[in-house]
């Protein structure tokens, strides 16, 4: 049985990983619960699934909670709180699907209490991953990929020799504008970025699509998940999203993982792993259907934001934590209908441009630089 610790159980990978827990009762207990501002939803999700743990965002919905459940429910609230789901103790897997650097702390945290990690949260281990993985190597904690490329590698490697891999391939299928010049970029909405072609998802990493920014941030997530240098990273445009990622050996074999875009098998499969269970409901790859797949080169003119990550990354220490929280900011600001879409890669480019990287940060370090690059774009807006 899995005992299960959701972070951001009201978004998409949330409620994705739900719908799981809902198909295999027998198999998957929801054991403590962390949301945001959506309380209407964390009602429903107590009345279903019954945690014993829920943490919501602000201290007026954790009473407003409070009074409504007079159970023996936990309620708890704000950053302590999201910990405190985290670290539960009647929970033996956390499945972090928080949006942002939030994410890191309730991460260390858990991985100190010794809790399998399902990681769907990629800025975690973009702003912070030689902490969190030496955390995880310290504690003799599994840190499983959620994200569907790094799922599909992972699944590749089983029973292979990270010594024997010559490069991973991690495809992308361009988001919403990957038919579009940099050019007509200048003119799109906020509306036509949050329609993704292939794959339902939160509105931030819809957006992250869009720039590129989420396959910047897979890169460097696949470096510090499978220990590799950038340059056995490479990126590939596959619209179709079919194949969800490639592993390269050193003998010229490569081995793929393909699937219909569902992110519940990833999500199942970081759970069960290393077994399999089966999943009734996911609709299943028909090729001669699909009948053909396309690949193209990765252009690191048009996809600025991808070049940005790969720089990032090879700096190492603090200097992908600004690409992120600048990204961060960047991103919410866009939403919020602040700046066009072009303008984050510039917020992005200007943050790294000006930052002085900081090696081998301490958490205390990363938490500074990336709340001063939040501010720093703030002050460009
Ligand atoms: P969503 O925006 O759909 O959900 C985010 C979740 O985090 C919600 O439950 C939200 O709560 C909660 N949340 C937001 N801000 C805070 C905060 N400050 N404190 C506590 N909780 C907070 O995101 P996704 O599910 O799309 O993505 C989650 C993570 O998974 C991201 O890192 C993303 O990059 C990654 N990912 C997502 C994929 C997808 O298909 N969606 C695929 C691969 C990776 P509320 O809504 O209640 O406010
Ligand atoms: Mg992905």
């Amino acid at each position: 049985m899995k005992y299960i610790s959701l972070l951001g159980a009201t978004g998409s990978i949330g409620t994705q990983t739900l719908e799981l827990i809902r198909e295999h009762p027998e198999q998957f207990q929801l054991t403590a619960i962390s949301a945001g501002r959506n309380i209407g939803l964390v009602r429903k999700i107590i009345s279903e699934f019954h945690p014993q743990l829920v943490s919501v965002q602000t201290k007026e919905d954790c009473t407003t909670l409070q009074e409504e459940f007079p159970t023996d429910i936990q309620f708890v609230y704000g950053e302590e709180g999201l910990v405190e789901a985290a670290v539960y103790d009647r929970s033996n897997i956390v499945l972090n699907a928080v949006i942002g650097s939030v994410g890191l702390y309730p991460t260390l945290q858990a991985i100190e209490a010794g809790k399998k990690i399902a990681i769907a949260n990629k800025e975690t281990l973009v702003t912070a991953g030689h902490l969190v993985m030496a955390a995880a190597r310290e504690k003799n904690v599994d840190i499983l990929p959620v994200d569907s490329e790094h799922s599909a590698i992972f699944q590749c490697l089983q029973g292979e020799n990270m010594n024997e891999v010559s490069r991973l391939l991690i495809t992308a299928s361009g988001g919403s504008f990957r038919d579009l010049s940099r050019e007509e970029l200048k003119f799109v909405t906020l509306e036509q970025a949050l329609n993704h072609p292939n794959w339902s998802m939160g509105s931030k990493i819809t957006i992250d699509s869009a720039t590129m920014m989420n396959k910047g941030l897979e890169v460097i997530e696949a470096h510090w998940l499978f220990d590799l240098p950038y340059d056995k990273i490479d990126v590939l445009l596959h619209r179709e999203s079919i194949i969800h990622s490639l592993v390269e050996f050193h003998d010229s074999s490569v081995i793929a993982q393909l699937g219909t875009p569902d992110m519940r098998v990833p999500i199942q499969y970081a759970l069960t792993y290393p077994e399999r269970l089966p999943l009734q409901s996911a609709k299943r790859l028909n090729l001669v259907d699909i009948g053909q797949l396309h690949f193209e080169k990765m252009d690191m003119d048009r996809y600025r934001c991808l070049y940005f990550a790969y720089e990032a990354g090879r700096c190492g220490g603090t200097m992908p934590t600004v690409l992120n929280a600048a990204n961060e900011a960047a991103v919410k600001a866009f939403l919020e209908q602040k700046i066009p879409f072009t303008r984050i890669e510039e917020l992005i480019e200007k943050a790294l441009e000006r930052h002085h990287v900081i090696e081998h940060p301490d958490l205390s370090a990363i938490r500074e630089v990336d709340q001063e690059t939040r501010q720093y774009v703030h002050t460009l807006l």
